[in-house]
């Protein structure tokens, strides 16, 4: 660290971008670069709110791991090139698939990093329409692709996403999810445990429904246990009490929403007492649960990754928004909200097809979700040979190789590829098999507004507004990502969102820039951009909110402001019922029969550290020592003690795909049965990692199956959470040197001494 007496020092105010939260944060810069990170007091919204990620990612990202040139792999070794080389090379590679192959042959993959920029995806969704490719995978068909799916179909528009009025709401249920640790999803919101600690103090009631007893279930008022990936069967048991003991605000139905009749129907059989043999919840304790959401004043269910990862996420998350609307909770204040962004972006997408394509997939079957295919289908769209069949990928803000399922297939898929291209900010799992690894620009270099849906669609507890500059500049040969994708357009030789003239307008609006601000960096002029979207939404120039440094405050949600006025389903009404839905609801008794007849095996389900996000931050030595260099096997002592399993040990996860070993934690916390295992371990085998490549974990990822039969039909989801798998004790740690992607039969890597993890 630079001593901060050396150099002058300035404290500069953002936010973070690598959770939903959006920390507002104050940077101390000095000389270029980032000497401190503390959370914002002031700021409007989030207040004095942080993490350890967040407030030290200038550390992580300081690592000398850092990617400051673009990389070209040459075999198993990499050197660093120009720009100028890497731009040519893979346009002329991209210009001959294309001239020899349909355009779909070039895919993309665009992963969560991605999301947290404004610019990004629209800038790679802008070079992939420049090439005609319909070829585009999205992480969201490993977590959330489930919501997007269902409002498709009963809001109009995969982007309308109820969310609940946290500030307000008397009584919230939370199934599946974990804010305390994993932040709200799909709302930004910040102090998860203070915000759900507030509805007890204002008189009302928070239930967490999970397999595990949870750092949420422990600030919430209730904890009922479930049995992993039963969720559906708990929300239909919950309609079925809601419509029993009159909760259905009749008059609402009436007026806004269609298919009533065909949802309740559904619900008939299933009882509480029905149900509860499967989901493991008293019949006693559901009815109780249903009483306090009915008789709130303002309720909401919210469910996540937990429930969209389950075997039936789409099912699950479809009968949630149903209970929501029919009690009469949506669209109300205390309920679930419809947020308004800075202009109606379902509207503007509806009118202008902007995700809403359905596009058919090669293989499978499937129809695209977010205009972006199933993850889950990308190994066999490589392997298969055919018309579109992939031949090209780029990567952008993602690393598929430890979130996909089935990932150790994954990999053999994309060391067929004639072309892979990563653009990230380090060198990867992922990238570690590209020809080319192009450098990005992180968080910290870029200036920015709130992602797309606190921006476009208001989906936070208290509407806001902030823009960032970019704190510090870029310390190497970084771009940022809009201004990649044009170069990498120019290079290839074609338009910009379909367009050569869109194209070269971007070009000559970045020289301009480029003359007239010689002390930014040169490339897209990314705040032009930024204030031209502020401006579409009537919010001023990015300049003007610029100088509200702690963010600047929007008109509060009002409820009451969306069911009749912005539902954009073709009749304007909530879509109870859609046919995709009910058809696939038709497996249930199938499903529940299997569930009925008794599988013993362990129910494995994931987990998340504080310090974790997904794959990203084991490349920090702070966050993986003293013991902390592996993710652990989680079995309560029950389920331990049957299988001769002490605390410690080693044990063998199997499942149909693979095999992982890895030491052993007991944890009481859990329903017996149920065993968990942190995901985004794995990284052995990432050639720019040099911290993370040296920790012990093992990619829970490899256990899941891909593939078209294994997918959850309506949105493509990979089922990731709640896998049956036995568990065996082994004879000691894993072989040295093996890695954690090798087939069934084969063990996962890890090579030191077992310590103790603080979880
Ligand atoms: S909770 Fe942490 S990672 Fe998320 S936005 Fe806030 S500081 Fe960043």
């Amino acid at each position: 660290m630079v001593p901060a007496s050396a150099v002058t020092m300035e404290t500069k105010t953002t936010f973070c971008r690598i959770c939903e939260a959006l920390c507002g944060l104050e940077v101390d810069v000095a000389d270029g670069r980032v000497l401190d990170i503390r959370p914002d007091p002031a700021h409007v919204a989030t207040g004095g709110f942080g993490c350890p990620k967040g407030l030290k990612q200038h550390r992580i990202l300081g690592s000398p791991d850092r990617l400051r040139t673009p990389m070209k792999r040459e075999g198993s070794s990499w050197r660093e090139a120009t720009w100028e080389e890497a731009l040519a090379d893979i346009g002329s590679r991209v210009k001959h698939l294309v001239g020899e192959h349909d355009p779909d042959a070039i895919a993309m993959y665009v992963g969560t990093a991605a999301g947290f920029s404004v610019l990004h995806p629209i800038f790679a969704q802008g070079f992939m329409d420049g090439i005609g490719s319909r070829s585009m995978y999205a992480s969201a068909t490993q977590d959330c692709a489930n919501k997007f799916a269902v409002a498709r179909e009963v809001y109009g528009f995969a982007l309308t996403q109820p969310f609940p009025d946290i500030d307000r709401v008397k009584c919230l249920i939370v199934v599946g999810g974990n804010p305390v640790v994993s932040k709200w999803s799909f709302l930004q919101v910040p102090n998860p445990s203070r915000r759900i600690r507030d509805v007890a103090a204002r008189g009302g009631r928070v239930w967490v429904v999970d397999p595990r007893r949870t750092e949420t279930a422990r600030v919430a008022t209730d904890h009922v246990f479930i049995r992993p990936d039963t969720d559906p069967f708990f929300f239909l048991a919950f309609l079925n009490e809601l419509i029993a003991t009159g909760g259905v605000n009749h008059d609402r139905v009436a007026r806004h929403m269609s298919g009533f009749e065909a949802i309740a129907a559904l619900a008939r059989p299933w009882t509480p007492e029905r149900t509860e043999p499967v989901t493991r919840i008293p019949a006693a304790t559901l009815r109780e649960m249903v009483r306090s959401y009915r008789e709130a004043d303002g309720a909401a269910l919210y469910c996540s990754t937990g429930v969209n990862m389950g075997r039936n996420g789409s099912l699950a998350f479809w009968l949630q928004e149903v209970i929501n609307a029919v009690s009469g909770n949506l669209d109300r204040r205390g309920g679930t909200l419809v947020g308004n962004g800075i202009f109606d972006f379902a509207r503007f997408g509806k009118k202008y097809g902007v995700m809403t394509k359905r596009h058919a997939s090669r293989l499978g079957g499937f129809t695209s979700v977010n205009d972006a295919f199933p993850g889950g289908m990308l190994a066999d769209e490589i392997l298969t040979p055919g018309p579109r069949q992939v031949r090209a990928l780029f990567v952008t803000g993602g690393n598929p190789l430890i979130t996909m399922p089935n990932s150790a297939r994954l990999r053999d898929a994309l060391r067929d590829l004639e072309l892979l291209v990563c653009v990230d900010v380090f060198l990867n799992e992922t990238a570690s098999l590209a020809h080319w690894v192009l450098p990005a620009t992180s968080p910290l270099q870029r200036p920015d507004l709130p992602f797309v849906f606190p921006l476009f669609l208001g989906m936070q507890a208290r509407p806001y507004l902030q823009a960032t500059e970019a704190v510090v500049p870029p310390d190497g040969l970084q771009r940022d990502e809009a201004t990649i994708y044009l170069d990498l357009a120019r290079a290839c030789d074609v338009g910009l969102f379909g367009s050569k003239v869109a194209r070269r307008a971007m070009e000559l609006l970045s020289r301009l820039h480029a003359r007239l601000h010689p002390e930014r960096a040169p490339g897209v002029p990314q705040e032009w951009i930024l204030s031209a979207l502020l401006r579409l939404g009537g919010e001023g120039r990015f300049d003007a909110l610029l100088g509200q440094r702690h963010g600047r405050l929007r008109p509060d949600h009002a409820g009451g402001d969306f069911l009749g006025k912005r539902c954009v389903t073709d009749d304007g009404r909530v879509q109870l019922a859609p046919p995709v839905l009910l058809e696939q609801a038709r497996k249930l008794e199938a499903d529940f029969a299997l569930e009925g007849a008794g599988d013993a095996r362990l129910r494995l389900i994931t987990r998340r550290a504080v310090t974790t996000h997904n794959s990203w931050t084991h490349n920090f030595e702070d966050f993986v020592s003293g013991g902390r260099d592996t993710n652990r096997l989680y079995v309560h002592p029950a389920d331990a003690a049957r299988l001769g399993l002490a605390s410690g040990d080693y044990a063998d996860v199997v499942s149909e795909t693979a095999t992982v070993r890895l030491p052993v934690d007991l944890l009481d916390d859990l329903q017996p049965g149920t065993v968990a295992l942190p995901h985004g371990w794995g990284h052995q085998h990432a050639a720019g990692l040099g911290v993370a490549s040296r920790t012990r974990g093992v990619n829970v990822n490899i256990l899941a199956a891909d593939g078209a039969d294994r997918l959850e039909r309506v949105s493509g989801m990979a089922h990731l959470t709640g896998l049956p798998v036995d568990v065996r004790r082994a004879s000691g740690p894993p072989d040295p040197g093996s890695w954690s992607g090798l087939p069934q039969g084969a063990t996962s890597a890890g090579t030191a001494e077992d310590g103790r993890a603080g979880g």
